[in-house]
């Protein structure tokens, strides 16, 4: 049943969301709305063609600015972040789809999502990036079950890692990977986040060192201010990262790959790119910084994965002078179309948008009238002739209808709310359903 635990006897009837991981951890994720279950119009339709169009435009960016001919620098991998879900599209859906699409690796916040994504199925590489792996023994544990590559910055993950790659090796019926276990060192170069250091680096390499089950495959950092006007922020960074770098080659460590670069560092700086990047925004279609110059550069010519959809489920002509919504903020000054779309703030539609957004309705724009509630949102459509009911209605999305065509992005729904295009897709609910289309 829904709610309860899982218990190892009921391991038969697990689904894609309860995720069957090492014998103690049990992680629970709450449930998604699936198509199948539900009444309401709305939904998010995802579009899976369009996160492969968007991969092949960011190599196609990383091809140009990494040299040309017979001095281009060896290929630069792309492993997509899939952290929130997959920026709330769905995480093993857009997974399978990048793996299909030939990505070497992907790349995680949680823990918990990593075990998703082998949950799913999921085979690649996945660099769990958040560093935090539970207070107990049986979250390191089921990531080294799993194969999943650590992120570490400190001297005790080290240890615990390597404690339960030894516990796991002895058990008979546990199996780690036989080899090594690759791990990436994440080097604070400035944000202040997460990462080691330059300062402390000392004991943390000193404990790799007395770590032989371990192989540091990678050295990260991650941008502050990438996809800002100050260069010099990333240029002091990435000064920092290369000493960092040399200390750590100097101290006998050769890893593979270093990597810093989110969407905007790797749209903007190719000095950033090194041997891997981790776009997230981007593969979902959205350019984080399409205002800044690209001087010689290309840029990618995305597409949106997601939209959201819904359609009139009443309408109303009230008179002039007739109020709308929770406070009454919103008066007709003329007699006027007031048509209500299932979707509110508690879906993800922000209550920012109260009348300031607009919604599509036959290829045209329809402003949001009154406050948005937690399930209802009233739009006014005396300007749209002929709003029906049923009428399929465009909340995040591109429209053509008998009126037109139009698109409201998640950048001008972050500009209208105050926040950021990432905060706007991660908010869209586990109430709205995901609709996978490949095309
Ligand atoms: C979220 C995240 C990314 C991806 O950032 P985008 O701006 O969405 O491309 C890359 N690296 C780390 C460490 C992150 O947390």
């Amino acid at each position: 049943m829904r709610g309860t635990v899982p218990t190892h006897t009921a391991k038969s009837r697990l689904d894609e969301d309860e995720v069957p991981t090492a014998a103690t951890l049990r992680v629970l994720r709450p449930r998604r709305a699936s198509p199948t279950d539900v009444a309401r119009p709305t939904r998010a339709e995802i579009n899976l063609a369009h996160v492969r169009h968007n991969l092949r435009e960011l190599e196609a960016c990383l091809g140009e600015g990494t040299g040309t001919g017979a001095a281009r620098a060896p290929r630069t991998e792309v492993w997509p972040v899939l952290k929130a879900d997959a920026y709330g599209h769905g995480a093993p859906a857009i997974a399978r789809t990048l793996e299909r699409a030939g990505v070497s690796g992907l790349c995680v916040a949680l823990l918990e999502e990593g075990l998703e994504l082998r949950n799913a199925g999921l085979g690649c590489p996945v660099l769990v990036m958040g560093g935090y792996y539970g207070r107990h023994r049986d979250g390191v544990e089921a990531l080294v079950e799993h194969n999943l590559t650590p992120v570490v910055y400190e001297a005790s993950q080290i240890e615990s890692l390597v404690s339960a790659l030894r516990y796991v090796r002895s058990a008979p019926d546990r199996n780690g990977p036989s080899e090594r276990l690759a791990v990436h060192l994440k080097v604070d170069t400035g944000m202040a986040r997460l990462g080691v250091t330059e300062a402390d680096i000392a004991p943390v390499l000193a404990a790799l060192r007395q770590a032989p089950e371990l192989e540091l495959v990678g050295l990260m950092t991650h941008l502050a201010c990438a996809d800002g006007e100050t260069l010099a922020y990333t240029d002091e960074q990435l000064r920092r990262f290369a000493a960092v770098d040399a200390l750590v080659r100097r101290a006998g460590f050769a890893p593979r790959v270093r990597h810093a670069a989110n969407s905007a560092a790797m749209l903007q700086r190719p000095d950033a790119r090194f041997e891997l990047v981790r776009p997230g925004l981007a593969i979902y279609g959205v350019d984080p910084c399409p205002a800044l110059p690209r001087a010689g550069l290309r840029s990618p010519r995305l597409r949106p994965v997601m939209e959201v959809v819904t359609e009139i489920v009443a309408l109303r002509d009230v008179p002039e002078g007739a109020c709308v919504g929770y406070g009454y903020t919103w008066k007709a000054a003329r007699p006027s179309r007031i048509a209500t779309i299932p979707i509110g703030y508690a879906d993800g539609l922000s209550r920012a948008l109260s009348n300031r957004g607009a919604v599509l309705v036959g290829g045209r724009r329809a402003p949001i009238v009154g406050t948005v509630s937690m399930d209802l949102t009233m739009v006014d459509v005396t300007d749209v002739p002929g709003a029906a009911l049923r009428e399929p209605v465009v909340v995040l999305g591109r429209q053509r209808g008998r009126l037109g065509e139009d698109e409201i992005g998640s950048a001008e729904l972050a500009e209208k709310t105050g926040t950021i295009a990432w905060e706007c897709l991660t908010s869209i609910s586990r109430r709205v359903p995901r609709i996978y289309r490949q095309a």
